[in-house]
């Protein structure tokens, strides 16, 4: 399910877009250009506690009083509501109820979708609640008292408006990619993470996580969001008052299972320690993409050959990571810190990718053209009869082979590496099942051993 829509529905000048702007808390009305979206709508992502939105603001419609209201709800207001999980009606307090007001009441009443009535104008103290009071002759409930302009009220709307959205568990935004950045104590972590604050969008920062610690901020940068999942857990400003597990492994752990993709930072001077090779090894075993950072590249004496050298200096010390780019940056000056986010995409993308089975099929064909399976000393040659992607995130290819122990570590690396070559899939793993034709289990050990690419 995309992220929930909720439409601002009412009468012109009651303030609809007042309070629409300051759900939105930018100016900016951003047009989703996505499928099935209707586009001469306006939507605006909204956030509100740990909930993001769109809101949708139906202000060019005429809902007026000297009006006949049915024939003119324009098919506009209809798709709005129709795919809006609530509807904030707004009203004017100053004005009192009106006919228009009742009309389109009556015709909300018939909606499957709940409706919050909100009485704008009503930022007067000792008149607000005896204004929103004459609007429960219109039969939808409470009326809230609101003010647009001062923003009285419309933190208790919003909190009651959460309690009609979809579940978060239940919103997947596809467009959104999850970001852990890990790595040692003052590698520079929470450097990258202010320099990416710094040079892009913060959409809002920060939004609570799955825990009540562990906060995310939302970026966006070239028309993508980002969440750098758990930045509560790199910035280490109240180190005091979190402890210094806060900061421990295990949480780095968690990040890297909630992520699509890792950055790995590593310290350039220091160079590849045990502790990045742990972090590795759990990057790889949770099936996450990867890009490996190298930072504080300014303070590293270099001549033409360093970065090729280090690289593959890099690259044995993780080699659980051979798929992962390297990128050399420096949070402090800023060096390639914007490309970072560029190879999160691409690994986000790879990372999610489907290929057919034919594609798969040629691919293998060729490879076993140029080297045919091994054959025991008994004689037993090992077939493969067909793959086929069994999954994404990391894309899971299953082998249907005669007998998976016809195929030592050798001639799996072999296979591996010719799917990397011919299908892509840079900086993502690539999980290999080899199957057996009577069992078709995965094989004892299966993806945990030698048959992860
Ligand atoms: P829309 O036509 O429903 O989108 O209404 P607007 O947002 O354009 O607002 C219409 C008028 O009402 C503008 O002059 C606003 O300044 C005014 N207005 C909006 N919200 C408030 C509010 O909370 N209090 C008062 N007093 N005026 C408001
Ligand atoms: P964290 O513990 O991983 O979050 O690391 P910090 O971001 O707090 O950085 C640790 C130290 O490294 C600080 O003194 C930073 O100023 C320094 N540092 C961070 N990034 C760079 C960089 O790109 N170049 C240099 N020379 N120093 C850096």
């Amino acid at each position: 399910m995309p992220l929930p829509v909720v439409a601002i529905i009412g009468r012109p000048n009651v303030g609809k877009s007042m309070i629409a702007n300051r759900l939105a808390e930018t100016r900016d009305a951003i047009v989703f250009d996505e499928p099935g979206v209707t586009r001469d709508r306006t939507y605006r992502r909204a956030f509100w506690c740990d909930r993001e939105f769109l809101v949708v603001d139906t202000g060019g419609l005429v809902f007026d009083d000297n009006t006949e209201f049915l024939p003119l709800i324009r098919e506009q207001a209809m798709l709005a509501l129709a795919e809006s999980s609530a509807a904030i009606f707004v009203v004017d307090g100053q004005t009192g109820p009106t006919s228009g007001d009742a009309t389109i009441a009556s015709w909300l009443r018939q909606q499957p979708v709940p409706v919050l009535l909100a009485v704008n104008k009503c930022e007067s103290p000792d008149q607000g609640i005896t204004q929103a009071a004459q609007f429960w002759e219109l039969g939808l409930g409470e009326p809230l008292p609101i003010s647009g302009i001062h923003g009285n009220g419309t933190g208790d709307m919003l909190d009651l408006l959460l309690t009609h959205l979809p579940p978060a568990e239940e919103i997947i935004d596809s467009a959104e990619i999850k970001v852990a950045i890990v790595g040692r104590p003052n590698v520079g972590k929470s450097s990258l993470l202010n320099a990416f604050v710094g040079e892009n969008r913060a959409i809002v920062s920060p939004i609570s996580g799955t825990t009540r610690d562990a906060i995310d901020t939302l970026v966006e940068h070239g028309g993508q969001a980002y969440r750098l999942i758990d930045t509560a857990g790199i910035r280490k400003k109240k180190q005091v008052e979190y402890g210094p597990e806060f900061f421990g492994v295990n949480r780095a752990f968690k990040a890297i299972d909630r992520a699509d993709v890792v950055l790995l930072v590593i310290d350039a001077l220091d160079g590849v320690t045990d502790q990045d090779q742990k972090l590795a090894g759990r990057v790889e075993e949770a099936g996450r993409a990867c890009i490996i950072v190298v930072n504080k590249w300014d303070a590293v004496e270099k001549d033409s050959y360093t970065i090729y050298d280090y690289e593959k200096d890099v690259k044995s010390r993780l080699n659980f990571l051979e798929w992962a780019d390297v990128i050399f940056v420096s949070a402090m000056t800023g060096q390639r810190v914007e490309k970072i986010l560029d190879l999160v995409t691409t690994a986000a993308e790879q990372h999610k990718r489907r290929v057919t089975t034919s594609v798969i099929n040629e691919a293998l064909e060729d490879a076993i053209g140029w080297h045919s399976p091994p054959t025991t000393r008994q004689g037993r040659q090992g077939k493969i009869y067909y793959g086929a992607q069994v999954s994404s995130q990391p894309p899971s290819i299953a082998l249907f082979v005669n007998d998976p122990k016809l195929f030592n570590d050798n001639y799996r690396r072999y296979i591996e590496r010719q799917f990397r070559e011919q299908l892509g899939f840079s900086g993502t793993p690539v999980r290999l099942f080899w199957r057996g034709k009577k069992t078709r289990e995965v094989e004892r050990g299966g993806p945990n051993r030698a048959t992860r690419v």
